[in-house]
């Protein structure tokens, strides 16, 4: 049997032998690894901050917090992507205004944005999806020329590099990765806020240890000192010395990792190419050599839908190839249908795409073979659907 995941974390005896050195030091949080993966994503997206925190979904919740959004407020969104795109806004108590987006790309529609915007909306949240960075340096400008601020959802195009040369993070007014094991850089969870504006990034600091000031400290001879003054409502979205020393060895090895990446995003796309119920994922024109691969989604053309999808991915399942259904719209999730009052034809776009897309298994360590099987096999499924259209 084959048993080819859907995605796997790239682990080495460097980040075992990181992990083991911090638990033998003894310090398992707030230290010098914090500082240091902090450093280095900031550094590879060129801007002054990085904020380590404990998950993607932490960072988006701090950057809007930390922007003063909150109830009554509304901020632009994209209904095609991880729900926690989404909910970090609801977390807020802000609401969610979805747009939808440009059928190639899959990212939000920046005409459709700048029709969006009222003098309620108090952020755009731009996701880069699948790792692509099309449309981000327009939704940059429409923010600025709104004066809005764009949040950067980043979590899925770590290292990636646009047409322009403009580093996935270094767009919003904050960008924030994420460092889930599907990844492309693990930290098991864990996340990382990055920007310019210095105060921006010190509110998420004691946001996310406790609402501290950000130069708390213990006292001389171990009295409470400041460490115990919580100057605002914070949360603990701190990242352990532990994950924290994972994501420099994983830092270390990232141009690594991506050029790993794409040469598995060519190879399938090499096999694909000439496939007539196929439209492959789109890169950015001109990024073709920069972009950060998260994920391979091809999907099917347009006169399939989710029922025959939805029998290939389960047909790729049965022959134990990893398979899913990236994204289901996010306004089609029953709590948004039953809080926000979305139904079915909301965003056009965004929900044909969802229901022909397949996610095929990707990770750095992917052969030929592996890929080869894959490939073969999805073509299978896809002939079997053209049998039960002609029967
Ligand atoms: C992974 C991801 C996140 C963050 O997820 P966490 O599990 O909280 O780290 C947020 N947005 C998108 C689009 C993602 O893919």
């Amino acid at each position: 049997m084959s048993d080819i995941p859907l995605s796997q974390p790239d682990i080495t005896d460097r980040e075992i032998d990181a992990v083991s050195a911090v638990l033998r030091g003894g310090r398992l949080s707030i230290g010098p690894r914090q500082d240091l993966f902090e450093q280095m994503v900031a550094e590879r997206c060129g801007r002054r901050h990085g904020v380590a925190v404990s998950s993607g979904t932490a960072g988006l919740h701090a950057v809007l917090l930390a922007l003063g959004i909150g109830p009554g407020d509304e901020v632009i969104t994209t209904p095609f992507s991880f729900i926690a795109s989404a909910n970090c806004i609801l977390m807020v108590g802000a609401k969610p205004v979805f747009v939808d987006v440009c059928p190639r790309s899959m990212n939000l529609d920046p005409t459709l944005v700048e029709a969006a915007i009222t003098e309620k909306t108090r952020g755009i949240l731009a996701v880069e999806v699948f790792g692509n960075t099309t449309h981000l340096g327009a939704l940059e400008q429409i923010a600025q020329k709104h004066d809005v601020p764009l949040i950067e959802d980043c979590c899925e195009a770590l290292g990636g590099v646009s047409a322009k040369g403009r580093a996935a993070g270094s767009f919003g007014r904050a960008g924030v990765f994420g460092f889930y094991p599907n990844k492309q850089v693990t930290t098991g969870e864990g996340g990382m806020i990055v920007t310019d504006d210095d105060k921006l990034a010190d509110a998420c600091r004691s946001l996310r240890n406790q609402g501290r000031a950000t130069d708390a400290h213990a006292g001389p001879d171990n009295s409470v000192g400041s460490w115990l003054a919580h100057e605002r409502l914070g949360y603990n979205y701190r990242l352990s010395e532990i994950a924290a020393a994972l994501g420099v060895a994983q830092m270390e090895r990232l141009d690594a990792m991506l050029e790993a990446r794409r040469r598995v995003a060519n190879a399938y796309m090499q096999r694909l190419m000439d496939w007539d119920d196929l439209v492959l994922p789109t890169v950015e024109p001109g990024a073709e050599a920069t972009m950060s691969w998260f994920v391979f989604v091809p999907k099917l053309t347009a006169t399939y839908g989710h029922v025959e999808r939805d029998r290939i991915i389960a047909g790729l399942k049965r022959h134990e190839i990893g398979a899913s259904n990236y994204f289901p719209c996010i306004h089609l999730q029953p709590f948004y249908r039953q809080h926000l009052g979305h139904k079915p034809g909301d965003f056009p776009m965004a929900e044909r795409a969802s229901q022909r897309t397949i996610a095929l298994p990707f990770f750095n360590r992917m052969d030929d073979t592996q890929i080869e099987l894959v490939c073969h096999t999805l073509k299978v499924m896809i002939q079997r659907e053209q049998l039960l259209r002609r029967d």
